[in-house]
């Protein structure tokens, strides 16, 4: 490998290299994906999984699923099955079984004992509006709770009722007890446990007091021995709070470290707005093929390694920027080509007849799988005297640099021969309604003799032998690139045609044979995946990307 070859390592992966080679942790890696089981995983967390599974795998360490599931009103098993899902789909195993937060409750609740006996948290009875006055601002200290004061004594009895059920929602908190004038606003006395009578969907009605993000997570990062606790940079002003903590509890020492969130053009990447998408109907569900969900777009067609892919290319850095959707589509063109079958699929058809072809006649013509692929072997396409072509294939009166077909123009028809537009019809509205053409006998593909030279090569399909299919056209999801630094509100931003529905599809018969999640090119169109709303008469599927890479175009590669 030359020196440009060897690929430098990120900053993440350089503090890794040193702590192993310090035998800092004996020498084991050991990190976590941590989700919160309150929507459908995306694409955002799609780099989380591969940064920490995909550490673990390098060095040779584990890597935990682990649920931080502290909030029960937003939380759901569908969500936990969910999760588990996308991160195997991704290509990932976590070590042992899943973990949840939740299963540390107990744990928890005696550390938080364990601080009040230290004088390090004390019971707050003050209204959730007033402590959020006196916590000041980031230029003005904040002022000390009236109850700060309260003995370990009476601090441990308070806490212990507030476990019992003794108290309604919002009239105790537990406080860390820091230092309310600190410049960095999470020092200033954070709560720690907030008082819930709700159901939890793995506790049930065990507790009435939760945890807050804040002592769930890094408490838990330590339980589980987390050497490395990768989290994204709104984090970074939680460090101070989550060191804080692992000392005066004196438990293992996990280090955070905050990494820039992926953000891409054209995509929301948050939970809570993708489920105002799902409410407000503005897609059918967490997996419509037009969302940011993995389970979304692997029902549009993204593969798995087109993501990780993806994910690598994008790298770590320590800045927000926003990513160029057109990366993503490239890194799936890319895995596609190698993977996906052609197929010839005529998505807006017109009829092409032609007239010197008997009409009582067919013949099977041979055609290559996968160009890309020599193990992907050939199949046989009916060709018969009546066909479709791509409407868009055929003009009236076309420009010299037209390569397709005209009056009086030639053009050869994939795999089978050289064709000449002689003729054609129009209905009462101007729409060409039929091609008319006659063929060259001698311009048989593989056996040519007629010693002519077109310029273009246009896809088909018998019309005697096809079958009619539904495609859905995916777009992008909203016409705005930057969607963090727009002001109104995000849906203003929908994009109305994300997704068109063409019904009249032309397709050859090969595909009767295809199944949900089968992945084809479509000559010269793009790569289609078969939808799960497909029928016993009707298959239907989503385009996944076109074929024109705007990635490479800009000089990218
Ligand atoms: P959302 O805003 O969509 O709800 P979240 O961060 O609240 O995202 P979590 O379930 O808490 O969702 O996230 C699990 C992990 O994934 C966290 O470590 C989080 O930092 C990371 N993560 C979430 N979004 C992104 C993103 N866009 N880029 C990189 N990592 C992300
Ligand atoms: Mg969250």
């Amino acid at each position: 490998m030359s020196d440009s070859e060897v690929k430098s390592l990120n900053f993440i992966e350089q503090i890794v290299e040193e702590d192993l080679n310090t035998k800092k942790h004996g020498g084991v890696i050991h990190t976590r994906f941590p989700p919160e089981p309150n929507g459908y995983p995306h694409i955002g967390h799609a780099k989380s999984i591969v940064l920490n599974f995909g550490l673990a795998e390098k060095y040779g360490g584990t890597c935990n699923l682990r649920f931080d599931d502290t909030n029960p009103e937003k939380e759901s098993t569908e969500y936990v099955e969910a999760i588990k899902r996308d991160v195997e789909w991704l290509g990932y195993k976590w070590e042992g079984e899943a973990l949840y937060a939740s299963d540390y409750f107990d744990q928890l609740y005696a550390w938080a004992v364990k601080l009040i006996k230290k004088d390090k948290a004390y019971v707050d009875d003050t209204p959730a509006e007033q402590i959020r006055e006196e916590r000041g601002t980031p230029t003005q200290p904040g002022e000390e709770s009236a109850f700060r004061d309260r003995s370990a004594e009476e601090n441990l009895k308070l806490f212990a009722e507030m476990k019992e059920g003794k108290y309604q929602n919002g009239t105790k908190v537990l406080r860390a007890k820091i230092d309310m004038a600190s410049p960095n606003m999470h020092m200033r006395d954070p709560i720690l446990y907030r008082i819930r009578h709700v159901e939890h969907h793995r506790t049930g009605n065990k507790w009435c007091i939760y945890p807050t993000y804040d002592f769930a997570h890094g408490q838990s990062d330590s339980l589980e021995k987390i050497t490395h606790s990768l989290c994204t940079l709104e984090f970074e002003v939680h460090r101070p709070l989550y060191d804080w903590l692992i000392e005066r509890l004196e438990i293992f020492p996990s280090r955070q470290i905050e990494f820039a969130r992926l953000n891409l053009g054209y995509t929301i990447v948050s939970k809570r707005k993708l489920l105002q998408l799902i409410e407000g109907g503005h897609v059918s569900g967490w997996d419509d093929p037009r969302m940011p969900t993995l389970s979304g777009i692997r029902r549009r067609g993204f593969t798995p390694a087109s993501i990780r892919n993806f994910i690598e290319k994008v790298g770590v850095a320590r800045r927000d920027g926003v990513t160029d959707v057109a990366l993503l589509e490239y890194s799936v063109r890319e895995d596609l080509n190698k993977k996906a079958n052609r197929v010839m699929g005529v998505l807006n058809p017109v009829k092409l007849t032609i007239a010197n072809y008997p009409a009582d006649k067919e013949e099977m013509l041979t055609a290559i799988n996968n160009p890309e692929d020599e193990s992907a072997g050939t199949r046989q396409l009916p060709f018969s005297n009546e066909l479709y072509i791509e409407r868009k294939d055929f003009m009236e009166d076309p420009p010299r640099k037209f390569f397709r077909l005209g009056p009086g123009r030639e053009v050869r028809l994939k795999y089978a021969y050289i064709i000449k537009c002689e003729d054609f019809k129009k209905d009462e509205e101007g729409n060409v309604t039929e091609i008319i053409c006659s063929y060259d006998p001698a311009s048989k593909s593989g056996e040519d003799t007629s010693g002519k030279k077109v310029k273009g090569t246009l896809s088909w399909v018998s019309a005697r032998h096809a079958n009619t299919a539904e495609v859905r056209l995916i777009d992008r999801l909203f016409v705005t690139e930057n969607l963090n630094e727009i002001e109104d509100d995000f849906i203003n931003h929908l994009n109305p045609g994300s997704m068109e529905v063409l019904g009249n599809v032309k397709i050859e018969p090969s595909l009767s044979h295809a199944e949900v999640g089968d992945q084809f090119q479509f000559e010269r169109q793009g790569y289609f995946i078969v939808d799960r709303d497909s029928t016993d008469d009707k298959k239907v599927f989503n385009r996944t990307v076109t074929l024109r890479d705007n990635w490479a175009k800009q000089g990218n590669k």
